[in-house]
């Protein structure tokens, strides 16, 4: 076989995209192509296997084996030397292919009298297409020159396949990707279930010239983006407001970025006949399939940052910005890797779903979805790969899967699905107007949490009685500026009305951790859920909270207010905050302005040391609201952000369910209110074993409330106590198995 040069490969390339042109059927081209490919590079057989489903591969072309067995031969996914090609995403090249580890003998394919071969995968931006076979009757190693070459071409049928120049046809042919039906196990970070289409929070780049005539052309554009691409990555440097880890990903890319053999390899490959954006995914998809082998986390993080940078060369080189001018489809579901919550806030209630390949169900991205009560699968792993803009998809938040490109009967029984759903909610509707009053009497407070203005409806839709926990940053969280007192006054105020003199309790401002304001610097914090966040900033920078509490007094405008102060450790904290507010009520009182007849001030207890703050707490506090999201995380040290540690730990585990009773006594003793306003309270069984260890008040996502309060009308809470006390005296880990147990028991 002849050495290949430069100028060979273009030759090749070009006579595949001319060909490539003529018109014909798929299969046609399939043909066409192996032919080209196993008279170019001098071998007697090239074959195009391409995936039919996940794990198997399908011979679709020959040139060379038996044709009969085209559509016909059918690998596993590791299966053979073709299927660890697929597999491994990198080259396999033996002399002596029948002696190699894993070979499989397909007899149907007459492939026995071959024995060197070259199989190099077919991928694009590391989603695995195929494989690109030659094989020759003479035992000897393929050449680097020629692996590389080949490796080549299988980056342009890549391209040709991702542009659907295979589909169609008598059926035999390929059908176009991103046609096909696919399903996504995930994870649920919020209920419910939605149908809508695609929008791409980050959208593909699509590259439509693959193979570029002019290599000295390619070469200057290749240059000019490059730098281009390093002056952008400087420019990101020096700004600053960065944070330790946003320098770090930023380091990370200015290396990547300056990296000459990055260039140098982008370079050969336009030399082989590729265009400059077919170069950039090449090297892409190559260093995926690299990193992908790496089980170090830090260098898979890695991995993002190179795709990161890949996608933005491609669009200095397309022009394809992250505005693409696609408009937004109708009943938009957004697909994403990650989305902070500002971001999810500013796409707001158009979205009918979400889906992210990252994300934890403990985010403030999670809670913005579930305030806007928006189904939301987190884990949908490689989901941004495979959709495209405008794609039909089923979110069912229920069970974490999600159905992209649905056929006909996936997509009617989903739509049975929501229809149950819509008529178990009639049912809640009917219960809106009724006490959730338990089987012994006790009635439970039930009140919502909100964020938003928009959320307010909710309350009466809902029939909560008032909003147990308004988060007053999700309003800062969605400028790009500090927001003016005046400004916020009249948001408060807004608020108040819509809640028609029912209690708001307004939490004053909750920042650091993952709630960062895009205008305030971040901070270098080796931990932030434990850091400079919530009342802490309040307190060391009164400025903010001082402005806030003054908007929410004029806001107030003589009416009764309830503001509560989040993450609250100890005593001090919390004089200290309310002597400010008590400050800021005698300043307006002084300027003339009415002053709430009533107000009620009170603390979140949310770190496990406030439930055994000095008594002059409870009696000061004139409520206490039981942040659950971040007091679970304290209680069992177990980041509620790190899906691996959070679900380990069961919220009626006996340890805290009995920490929760402690402070039930502790406010019991000052007869101080005591609510719970976690994710929690929203989930009828922990909402349950909550109220019957006395807290009389639960505050939840407007949605939950229905639910919720039919379970509390249906149990005797002495009852669900007991099963509690057993368990306890069982010595059993967590309550739930006998809960569940004792729940089947309740007539229907
Ligand atoms: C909580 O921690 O339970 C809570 C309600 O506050 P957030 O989720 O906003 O931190
Ligand atoms: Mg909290």
């Amino acid at each position: 076989m002849p050495e290949r040069s430069e100028s060979d490969s273009r030759k090749l390339l070009r006579r595949l995209r001319d060909s490539l042109a003529l018109p014909g059927k798929g299969q046609d081209r399939l043909d066409r192509i192996t032919h080209l490919i196993a008279d170019s590079m001098g071998t007697e057989v090239c074959s195009i296997y391409l995936f039919r489903d996940e794990d198997t591969l399908e011979l679709c072309a020959t040139e060379g084996l038996n044709k009969a067995s085209v559509h016909k031969t059918r690998l596993r996914l590791g299966e053979g030397l073709v299927g660890r090609v697929a597999r491994s995403a990198t080259p396999i090249n033996a002399a002596d292919a029948p002696s190699e580890k894993g070979f499989r003998f397909m007899p149907e394919t007459g492939e026995e009298i071959y024995s060197s071969f070259l199989g190099v995968p077919i991928q694009r931006v590391g989603e695995k297409l195929g494989v690109l076979v030659v094989q020759s009757k003479i035992a000897r190693q393929f050449s680097d020159d020629e692996v590389y070459a080949l490796e080549v071409v299988a980056m342009v049928l890549a391209e040709m396949t991702e542009l659907g120049a295979f589909a169609g046809g008598d059926g035999d042919g390929m059908a176009t990707l991103h046609k096909q039906p696919v399903m996504f196990r995930g994870s649920t970070g919020q209920e419910g279930a939605s149908e809508g289409r695609v929008w791409l929070h980050e959208p593909r780049v699509v590259v439509t010239n693959p193979v570029a005539d002019d290599p000295l052309t390619e070469i200057d554009r290749i240059r000019e983006a490059v730098g281009q691409l390093r002056v952008s990555v400087d420019d990101l440097l020096s700004a600053e407001s960065l944070d330790k880890d946003q320098k770090q990903v930023l380091e990370a890319y200015r290396m990547f970025a300056n990296s000459r053999g990055w260039l140098k390899r982008m370079e050969e490959d336009i030399a082989r006949g590729l265009s400059a954006e077919a170069a950039v995914e090449k090297e892409q998809s190559a260093a995926r399939a690299r990193l992908e082998q790496v089980p170090d986390a830090y260098l898979r993080d890695r991995l993002h940052d190179l795709d990161d940078l890949s996608n933005r060369l491609l669009r200095i080189l397309t022009g394809q910005g992250a505005d693409t001018g696609a408009e937004m489809p109708e009943n938009p579901v957004l697909i994403a890797r990650n989305i902070g919550p500002a971001e999810l806030l500013e796409y707001g209630r158009k979205l009918k779903g979400v889906v992210l390949e990252e994300g934890s169900v403990g985010s403030h991205a999670a809670i913005v979805a579930r305030a806007l009560t928006i189904p939301l699968v987190i884990h949908a792993e490689r989901i941004t790969s495979e959709a495209l803009n405008g794609d039909h998809i089923l979110v069912d938040g229920d069970t974490g899967i999600v159905h992209l490109r649905p056929d006909d009967a996936v997509a009617r029984s989903f739509r049975d699905k929501i229809a149950m759903q819509a008529k178990a909610q009639e049912r809640y509707t009917s219960l809106r107007g009724l006490p959730a009053q338990s089987k012994c009497g006790t009635v439970t407070r039930l009140l919502m949490n909100a964020g938003l203005m928009a959320d307010l409806p909710s309350i009466e839709g809902s029939g909560a009685e008032g909003v147990g926990l308004f988060r007053t940053e999700l309003q800062f969280l969605i400028r790009n500026q500090m927001p003016k007192r005046d400004e916020l006054a009249k948001l408060y105020a807004r608020v108040m009305e819509a809640a028609k003199g029912r209690p708001v309790a307004f939490r004053t401002l909750d920042i650091g951790s993952d709630k960062v304001l895009p205008y305030m610097k971040p901070q270098d914090e080796p931990n932030p859920a434990m850091g400079w966040r919530a009342i802490r900033v309040g307190l060391d920078k009164p400025g903010v909270l001082r402005m806030q509490l003054q908007a929410l007094l004029r806001a107030s405008a003589g009416r009764d207010l309830t503001v509560m102060f989040p993450f609250v450790s100890e005593l001090s904290e919390f004089t200290t905050a309310r002597d400010h507010l008590l400050r800021e009520r005698d300043r307006e009182a002084a300027l003339g302005h009415p002053v709430p007849e009533t107000l009620r001030i009170g603390a979140m207890l949310e770190t496990p040391s406030l439930a055994f703050a000095p008594k002059q707490f409870f009696d000061l506090a004139d409520f206490i609201s039981i942040g659950g999201n971040d007091l679970k995380q304290f209680f069992f040290a177990a980041d509620r952000e790190n899906e691996r540690v959070r679900r380990r730990y069961d919220t009626l585990n006996v340890s805290f369910l009995t920490f929760l009773s402690k402070i039930v006594a502790r406010c019991a003793e000052s007869e101080t209110q005591l609510s719970f306003c976690g994710e929690d309270a929203g989930r009828p069984i922990e909402a349950m074993c909550f109220a019957a260890l006395g807290i009389g008040t639960l505050s939840m996502r407007p949605a939950s409330i229905g639910p919720v309060k039919s379970l509390l009308r249906q149990v005797d809470l002495r009852e669900v106590r007991a099963v509690m006390d057993d368990a306890r005296a069982a010595g059993l880990e967590s309550v739930r198995p006998a809960m569940m147990g004792w729940l089947a028991t309740l007539p229907e």
